[in-house]
């Protein structure tokens, strides 16, 4: 039952309810006003019944021999004297006896004696039951009235009873004593007492009937009350589960676009705009462990939220105590220094943790328009967005480190042979599309073999390390250095002027042999390094021919005494490609230092 249904059944049911109860009100004071006349007649009529038979035999008792008396239809005087005195000590103002033959023998009023009556001739009367007949008399009409009933109206009408008693012997019936009684007094004084009885019946029948009332009033409140409550229980049941399918989606789409993502940037652009949908009532930041780890980087925010550039994990307490953090909560709480200027509305920090490390961090701070309700409401999926971004990061922290891993080479940290040939080929491309050069600068450490005779594997692959990090350092931008195995490297140098190029390398070669490597106890000998170098378009358009033109420069400055950088000359017609590699000076075509 729907709970329309329920209020309108329950306004119905209070409605039949009150109108049963003014239609009682109304038929109890109409009861109470009108009702009692038969019942007092009834009740009085028991009574006078009851009092005549008493009477009957009291009256019967003043004669000696009363069946004698009536078989003769005579009364001794001494009887007559005795029954006289019976009208002033009973209620009863006139008695008289009747023979068989309907004559009054004796009365009480003389003008009734020797007069003919008639009593009833039915057979209940016959059988010796009472007959009673309700009549009006005038006031003047009843002896002694004036004693029986003080105050009274002399011009209203009288009610009296005329009660005939049979008088039976032996189951005959052998005459009748006739009564008449005054029972305008009586009836009055019933009347009233019937009136206030029902009176008080009505109260009390009244008084439960509104108890009653009242009861099904409460219970049907009540079960109403209750319904509703049900039917706000289930619509609130059902805005969870709402809820509920609409954060699953989300979150299921969210997962979808950042295990799509290829860089952390991407990543970081893609939770800004995902979150500000997932969670409109708030603003968020996101901040990430630096690889130093001792400050975080601000990497993104949305929805009207801002970062720092940089914040210390001591600024904040969920990084600090290692779990969620939920500002605005309680009575005493302590804002985050991270959040300052902090203008009091409530936020929470979610350490963002991957694989049992802690790497980052997410401040949501409830937003101007939400409510507070709303913005409380929203953790749990707040907490779950965290854990997926946090899952996102790692993914492609580790895609990253796998992609580098296989790019580079282990021992120096340099790209590796395969990264340099798919550098060239961008590079290239790059080259022809801005109409520019690309420089290969092969590079050979001399006499290795030697020195790792002379000194061990491992110092020879300390100074290949200390050599790796000098080229590192050489680099920066676009520019590639690699090792391309052993002792050798390459270094790709785009958009390099000419002249700029030699002086670089020539710089290089210097610091190379500059390298002061300790091995223990004691300092490696220095060591140097012979280079080639060719460049793009002037050596050739493939990857190959290239390779090859700079190994040749190298060779020829190996042969030249090592130590030294070769540029390869420009081909000319008709020239040999292998001739190509020249010295700085250039006498036998080769341009050596
Ligand atoms: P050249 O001046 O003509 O280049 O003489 P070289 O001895 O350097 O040339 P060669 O090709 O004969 O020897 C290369 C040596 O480099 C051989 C090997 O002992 C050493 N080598 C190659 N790879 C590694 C490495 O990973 N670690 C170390 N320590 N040595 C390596
Ligand atoms: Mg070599
Ligand atoms: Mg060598």
């Amino acid at each position: 039952m729907n709970t329309e249904v329920g209020t309108r059944r329950s306004w119905i049911k209070t409605a039949l309810l009150a109108a049963f109860l003014v239609a009682s009100l109304s038929a109890s004071v109409f009861a109470v006003r009108h009702a009692p006349e038969p019942i007092v007649d009834w009740l009085l009529e028991t009574d006078i019944r009851s009092q005549a038979q008493l009477w009957q035999k009291r009256v019967l008792m003043q004669l000696d021999d009363d069946a004698g008396s009536f078989q003769s239809q005579s009364l001794s005087v001494d009887e007559k004297q005795r029954l006289s005195r019976i009208p002033d000590v009973a209620d009863y103002f006139r008695i008289s006896f009747i023979g068989m033959d309907g004559t009054v023998f004796w009365s009480s009023h003389a003008e009734s004696n020797g007069q003919m009556d008639h009593p009833p001739t039915e057979a209940s009367h016959a059988a010796g039951e009472l007959s009673l007949n309700h009549l009006h008399f005038h006031p003047e009409e009843i002896e002694d009235l004036a004693r029986h009933a003080l105050n009274y109206d002399e011009v209203q009408d009288r009610t009296v009873y005329e009660i005939y008693a049979p008088v039976v012997r032996n189951s005959t019936r052998i005459g009748a004593i006739k009564f008449y009684s005054d029972v305008t007094l009586l009836h009055e004084t019933f009347l009233q007492s019937i009136s206030d009885w029902l009176f008080i019946a009505a109260c009390v029948v009244l008084f439960l009937m509104t108890l009653a009332i009242g009861l099904i009033v409460y219970t049907s409140r009540k079960q109403l009350k209750n319904l509703q409550e049900r039917a706000r229980e289930e619509r609130e049941m059902m805005q969870r589960q709402i809820r509920l399918a609409r954060e699953v989606k989300l979150l299921g789409e969210l997962n979808e676009w950042l295990q799509s993502s290829r860089s952390l940037t991407e990543l970081f652009d893609m939770v800004a705009r995902f979150m500000k949908h997932i969670l409109p009532e708030s603003e968020g930041s996101l901040y990430v462990y630096s690889n130093s780890r001792d400050v975080l980087d601000g990497s993104a925010s949305w929805n009207g939220g801002s970062h720092h550039e940089h914040i210390h994990p001591e600024a904040c307490w969920g990084l600090r105590r290692g779990r969620s953090y939920q500002f605005g909560q309680s009575e005493v709480d302590f804002a985050c220094e991270h959040t300052e200027p902090n203008d009091g509305r409530p936020y929470f920090c979610f350490p963002i943790l991957a694989l049992g490390e802690t790497v980052g961090l997410m401040h949501l701070k409830k937003h101007k328009d939400a409510t507070s309700d709303a913005f409380d409401e929203s953790r749990r999926l707040a907490q779950m967005c965290a854990e997926q971004i946090s899952m996102a990061i790692a993914n492609v922290r580790m895609r990253d480190q796998l992609e580098d891993r296989s790019i580079r080479d282990p021992l120096t940290g340099l790209f590796n042979r395969r990264h340099m040939l798919d550098s060239m080929r961008k590079l290239i491309a790059r080259a022809d599309a801005n109409a520019s050069h690309l420089h290969l600068v092969y590079i050979d450490v001399d006499h290795f073999k030697k020195f790792n005779d002379n000194h061990g594997h491992d110092a020879g692959d300390m100074v290949l390390r200390a050599v790796g990090d000098l080229l590192i350092k050489n680099c920066d931008g676009d520019e590639v250095p690699c090792r391309m195995g052993g002792e050798e490297f390459m270094l790709l140098l785009p958009d390099l002027p000419q002249p700029e190029l030699k002086d670089r390398i020539e710089s290089l070669r210097r610091d190379v042999a500059a390298i002061s490597v300790r091995y223990g106890e004691k300092a490696l000998p220095k060591i140097t390094i012979s280079s080639g170098i060719a460049s793009y378009p002037d050596h050739g358009r493939m990857p190959q021919d290239l390779l090859r033109v700079a190994d040749e420069a190298l060779y020829k400055a190996k042969d030249n005494g090592r130590n030294q950088v070769v540029v390869a000359q420009v081909e000319k017609p008709g020239n040999d490609a292998s001739k190509n590699a020249s010295p700085q000076t250039p006498p036998h075509g080769l341009a050596a230092e």
